[in-house]
């Protein structure tokens, strides 16, 4: 019996953390802490809160979606995020992933197409207490050029290849974590890291994300 709603849906957050995360192999202590506090429901609206701690992708309106809890824990552990990291998120959506960057690094700047999901996914993180968010609506292939170089680069779209503007705001050693590829069933995700001049390439796995749209 659970004594109210808040209970139960922190039960079922404990319960993906357990079954979708740590039973697949995340082992980074820092991203298990942030799925295990992020109350992921609050990305979603009421009618899909107990769905939002399902294993799969949900969706927040305008033909978007937010990620399944396991790709936002797979992606944020690849990128070894430091507290003292500035992170540029490109593809804010519901915010979730924000907050789970948010939670880890020192500093998160967060660029988003759709002006409405920006505004809704800023009052939600300001609502849940983040003060080290910064948002911009705008077209994530040029980054966020006024405040690069960052430590690390996620991108939540995928685009045909890696955006060469991300790549230069990119610092030494950073790293970007990015679906690449045209068709919805056919992408791959990549982990770029930076060393002197170039960049190591790693293929990670096949994932399915909404597309990086062109202005
Ligand atoms: N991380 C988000 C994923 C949202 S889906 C979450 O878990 O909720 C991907 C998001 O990328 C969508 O909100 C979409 O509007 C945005 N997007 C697509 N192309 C973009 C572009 N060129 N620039 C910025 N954002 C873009």
């Amino acid at each position: 019996m659970f004594i109210n709603m808040e209970s139960k849906l922190r039960s079922l957050r404990e319960k993906m953390v357990e079954t979708q995360i740590i039973a697949r192999g995340i082992k980074d202590k820092k991203v298990i802490e942030a799925l295990r506090k992020v109350p992921r429901h609050c990305f979603v609206g009421p009618e899909s809160y107990e769905a939002a701690y399902g294993d799969f992708p949900l969706s927040i309106g305008f033909s978007q979606t937010i990620s399944q809890p396991y790709i936002v824990a797979l992606m944020t552990e690849l990128l070894e995020i430091k507290d003292s990291d500035r992170v540029l998120e490109i593809g804010t959506g519901s915010g979730y992933q924000t907050a789970i960057l948010a939670e880890i690094a020192i500093e998160v700047f967060t660029v988003e197409f759709i002006e409405e999901l920006s505004k809704k996914s800023e009052s939600m993180l300001g609502k849940l207490g983040y003060t080290n968010i910064n948002f911009k609506v705008g077209d994530g292939y040029g980054g966020w050029p006024e405040f690069s170089p960052y430590n690390k680069i996620i991108v939540t779209a995928a685009p045909v290849s890696i955006p060469e503007k991300l790549k230069e705001q990119l610092s030494e050693n950073g790293k970007i974590i990015i679906p690449v590829g045209a068709n919805i069933f056919n992408q791959c995700l990549i982990r770029l890291t930076k060393s002197k001049d170039r960049f190591i390439n790693e293929e990670i796995c096949g994932v399915s994300f909404v597309p990086m749209v062109k202005e």
